[in-house]
């Protein structure tokens, strides 16, 4: 019997799977391929009620939490994807913030522990293929808890040796820079943001930019679906023509293929089928 082709991906929040790997979860279900997103954290330092932030008057962790968890179960219904896993840790907040220093934060769980309930779910699923950030977060984001899935997945991959494949999501800076010309045409208010030169992952780590043209529509319903954080999800404010050119491809950097790949591919299961 042919192994089963698994697909595993791991977030850091509630909502992180949609834009940089949506596409790639709804493509690949649809092709057979069966499909696990992992989220390690339960979003409790998101937006509350009526967009209060976290130590504002209306924001109870637990209540976000419990809140984004059914956002993240709508989401994945979207994209249609087989399993959700979650980790449970708590939400580290952005870097800067109060709850960083609260011991169950994620970001200050010890690697090794959490690497230990992801390497368990690989033993689980043998996924062939494997998808995280990047050392910074990706792009250079910086989200303590999206360094941290960094770590542990790298960790897990290591450690249990199962992937054949393993990538970190991209966003190129090519792509970048034409999207806010795009936003610019369109007479967008980007307010005082301007991407800094090294915002993005530079363009030669760029192996694999997958088409999933035919999913930006599910991306975007999965992407709605998280509409208690809404008012950070700038890309919905985005007019339509942006929205399709944003979310019409997905890139990755490939960092471990321990099958027979071209150097640039088009499909993160190349050489495995
Ligand atoms: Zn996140």
């Amino acid at each position: 019997m042919d192994r089963q082709l698994t697909l595993m991906v791991v977030h850091a929040h509630p909502d992180d799977e949609c834009l940089s790997t949506g596409g790639i979860l709804a493509r690949y279900t649809e092709e057979g391929i069966r499909t696990v997103l992992v989220t390690c954290t339960n979003g409790e330092q998101g937006d509350g009620e009526g967009g209060a932030k976290p130590g504002e008057p209306g924001h109870d962790d637990a209540a976000v939490a419990e809140r984004r968890l059914a956002e993240l179960r709508e989401s994945v219904a979207h994209l249609g994807l087989d399993h959700l896993e979650l980790l449970g840790y708590r939400d580290s907040g952005m870097e800067g913030w109060e709850a960083n220093s609260h011991p169950d934060a994620f970001a200050n769980v010890p690697v090794e522990v959490a690497a230990g309930k992801l390497a368990a779910l690989m033993e689980h699923y043998r996924p062939q293929v494997v998808v995280t950030y990047d050392e910074t977060g990706g792009g250079g984001y910086g989200h303590p808890d999206h360094v941290q899935a960094h770590r542990i997945t790298a960790a897990a991959v290591e450690s249990t040796g199962i992937p054949d494949k393993f990538y970190y999501t991209a966003i190129p800076r090519a792509a970048i820079k034409q999207m806010f010309e795009l936003m610019r045409e369109h007479g967008v208010d980007l307010g005082d943001f301007e991407p800094s030169d090294d915002f993005g992952t530079p363009d030669e780590r760029v192996t694999s930019v997958v088409d999933v043209a035919p999913y930006t529509e599910r991306k975007l319903k999965a992407l709605k679906a998280h509409q208690s954080q809404g008012d950070s999800i700038f890309l919905l404010r985005m007019p339509e023509e942006a929205q399709q050119q944003a979310f019409s491809h997905e890139a990755f950097e490939r960092v471990l293929c321990k099958v027979d790949a071209p150097a640039h591919e088009d499909d993160l299961f190349a050489g495995l089928r």
